[in-house]
């Protein structure tokens, strides 16, 4: 099972009101990972959800650390792990993905294995000027029913 669902984005604007369908739709646990190259439209995609999740701080992309907590409606945990030297070292990133929030991964690739099985992931193309084509990749029951009633 891996279909996949695509979908334009127009302007940054629009990326914000996906992130406000989708802020909808999750749920404790959720966890999302969004990939994409440099500029593809992932923090404003996170920011655009953390405040539709009730996070008022500004959500800004952790630099020191792999991993900032934000209090919304639930705790909204933000990764980057594009600074992830070592793809083996055991983060100890369970506590958060099971951690009762939300969950939003940058750059997963580089902790692929420390991931959830079930899970969204995200990826964002560029497809010249505002335009960027999201491409969504359901894992487990769960998320595709979640990635069905977003393009209901
Ligand atoms: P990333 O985190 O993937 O490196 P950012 O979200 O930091 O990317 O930056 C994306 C940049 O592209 C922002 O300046 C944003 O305003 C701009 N942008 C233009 N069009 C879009 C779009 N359709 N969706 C998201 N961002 C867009
Ligand atoms: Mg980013």
């Amino acid at each position: 099972m891996n279909e996949e669902w695509t979908m334009i984005s127009d302007s940054p604007e629009d990326t914000a009101q996906l992130a406000n369908k989708i802020a909808r739709l999750v749920k404790q646990n959720d966890v999302i990972t969004l990939s994409g190259d440099l500029g593809a439209g992932k923090t404003t995609f996170t920011k655009a959800l953390a405040k539709a999740l009730g996070v008022n701080r500004t959500v800004t992309s952790p630099t020191f650390t792999i991993m900032k907590e934000y209090e919304g409606y639930l705790p909204f945990y933000h990764m980057d792990a594009y600074r992830v030297e070592d793809e083996l070292e055991d983060l100890g990133l369970d506590e958060y993905f099971e951690g009762g929030g939300v969950t939003v991964v940058e750059w997963p690739k580089m902790i692929e294995e420390q991931l959830p099985i079930d899970r969204l992931d995200i990826v964002i193309q560029y497809e010249g000027g505002e335009k960027r084509l999201f491409r969504f990749h359901a894992y487990g029951e769960y998320y595709v029913t979640l990635i069905k009633e977003l393009f209901r």
